[in-house]
């Protein structure tokens, strides 16, 4: 049984929804385009975190950002995936949470992006909070409150 389940999602942190860092696929910002594109194309994923090699949260780099990098005038000019780094590609502004943040916090945060990276006050990465993940908790909620009514 989910740790979740029939709490009152004003009860729930982020660490009780997180995806822990060593299930989490990454790349580190030195690789080079190359590897992170096999990342994303073996994992399924269409973004992943971006870690520096002290594991200290850095960004995220999908495959929309990598292709546009390879996109030439007539095609796309795969050769230069080996050249680009991860780091002159990711995206740095991205939003953060702490393990200690509250349900509201990942809920209003993946409106606009489909998982949310977690962070230690260090920056170091503990994991992520997926729409996915949000989104079974309020329905977990809603089916609760109906049973209770
Ligand atoms: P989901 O809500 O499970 O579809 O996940 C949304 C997005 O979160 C995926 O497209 C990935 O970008 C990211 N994601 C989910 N799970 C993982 C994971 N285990 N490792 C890396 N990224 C993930």
């Amino acid at each position: 049984m989910s740790m979740t389940h029939s709490r009152a999602l004003t009860d729930i942190l982020i660490a009780d929804l997180m995806i822990p860092s060593e299930k989490v696929a990454h790349v580190q910002i030195n690789n080079p385009l190359e590897h992170a594109l096999l990342v994303l194309v073996k994992s399924g994923y269409s973004a992943v975190p971006v870690l520096d090699a002290s594991y200290k949260l850095v960004g995220t780099i999908g495959k929309t950002a990598i292709l546009n990098q390879t996109l030439g005038m007539e095609r796309f000019e795969i050769e230069k995936l080996s050249s680009i780094r991860v780091d002159e590609v990711m995206h740095r502004d991205i939003p953060s949470l702490a393990k200690e943040d509250p349900f509201l916090a990942g809920l209003k945060t993946v409106i606009n992006y489909p998982f949310v990276c977690v962070a230690d006050e260090s920056g170091y990465f503990d994991g992520i909070v997926t729409r996915r993940t949000i989104l079974k908790a309020v329905k977990r909620n809603i089916y609760t409150e109906n049973v209770s009514q």
